[in-house]
């Protein structure tokens, strides 16, 4: 499709309710989340899944979020809320996901930023740290499931 520079293709995302979601994928994402919240003393972030929608046809009451990109997951509300696209719900996807969205949630707390416009002023390669730390946590998450096994035997 030709676009005019300044279009912005829209993306909505509406909130699916757990139950809707593959269980592997559920405890995937909870795993992370724990992990990563003691990793980095991270608390009070909430995690829903979401999925792609058009304004007008929804087949869930949540709530909704507008991108302008497509997304795996993003972080909201000053950080205290993360949305993972239950499209990508191979446990290994959804892992890495979490880790990364969580990590900008610690991004934007540690450097103190009061909005999203701040927070890429102040900290312009907030991306690539966040993938840095999402395969560390991924290798480090393993890495103690596996030592854990090695123990109970
Ligand atoms: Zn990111």
């Amino acid at each position: 499709m030709l676009r005019g520079v300044n279009d912005k293709p829209m993306y909505y995302y509406e909130e699916v309710p757990r139950s809707k979601i593959p269980i592997k994928s559920r405890f995937a994402a909870l795993e992370m989340q724990i992990f990563c919240q003691e990793d980095m003393q991270l608390r009070g972030v909430e995690l829903i899944w979401v999925q792609r929608c058009s304004k007008y046809q929804r087949k869930h009451d949540g709530r909704l979020f507008l991108n302008s990109v497509e997304i795996k997951g993003s972080a909201y509300m000053q950080c205290s809320l993360i949305i993972i696209n239950a499209e990508f719900s191979d446990p290994f996807s959804v892992q890495k996901t979490v880790a990364h969205e969580m990590r900008h949630c610690w991004q934007f707390r540690e450097f103190g930023a009061f909005s999203a416009q701040h927070f890429k002023h102040i900290f312009p390669n907030n991306e690539q740290e966040a993938n840095a730390y999402a395969d560390d946590a991924v290798l480090r998450l393993s890495w103690a499931k596996l030592n854990k096994k090695i123990i109970a035997r």
